[in-house]
């Protein structure tokens, strides 16, 4: 009896996963839909949570924690954590209008922001965890942060957005703080 209420409480934990950075090879892989909702699956999902708001995040997309499955979390409302929390598994943009330009930084992307034009309203339908179809709809940093967290899935980083020599500039000022051994230091400001 009491190895089953074992059990429960290891299934009911959470963990905090480690967050891939960029140059990591797995951030530019696309990743696959989710075929079946699982035990696992909800478990992945409940861990990604944990870990966006442990960064602090305010999203995060599955390959980020080493699992190329197309799966995100969201919670933009950084000050009330919970109380709008979006999970998406298989997201896809239904529609998209109009331009807006967001200074973005990223989980993955380590000591760097920059200025990317995105879409300034989405409409996005996936699935929930019972596997029923769930739609969002948002603008201003909502629409930024799915769109951002969606790129994920398909491999593409902030950085494949921005001009080829500013992408050239941080590439090797990475390097050299790689070479220099020295933690790397966090972004400043909102991480996608
Ligand atoms: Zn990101």
């Amino acid at each position: 009896m009491w190895i089953l209420i074992i059990c429960y409480e290891i299934d009911g934990a959470v963990a905090i996963l480690k967050i891939l950075k960029y140059p990591e090879p797995i951030l530019k892989k696309i990743s696959i839909p989710v075929k079946n909702v699982t035990g696992e699956t909800v478990r992945l999902i409940q861990d990604m949570v944990e870990t966006m708001y442990a960064a602090p995040g305010v999203g995060l997309a599955a390959p980020q924690v080493g699992a190329l499955q197309r799966i995100i979390v969201l919670d933009i409302d950084y000050e009330n954590p919970g109380r709008n929390l979006i999970k998406l598994i298989n997201p896809v943009i239904r529609h998209a209008e109009g331009e807006v330009i967001w200074e973005e930084g990223c989980l993955s992307v380590a000591d760097f922001t920059a200025e990317v034009k995105r879409a300034e309203r989405v409409e996005v339908v996936g699935l929930n965890e019972k596997e029923q179809e769930v739609k969002v709809a948002g603008e201003g940093l909502l629409a930024v942060a799915l769109q951002h967290e969606i790129d994920h899935l398909d491999g593409k980083l902030f950085i494949d957005r921005i001009s080829r020599l500013k992408r050239e500039l941080y590439t090797r000022r990475l390097k050299k703080m790689l070479r220099s051994g020295k933690p790397r230091p966090e972004s400043p400001g909102l991480m996608i």
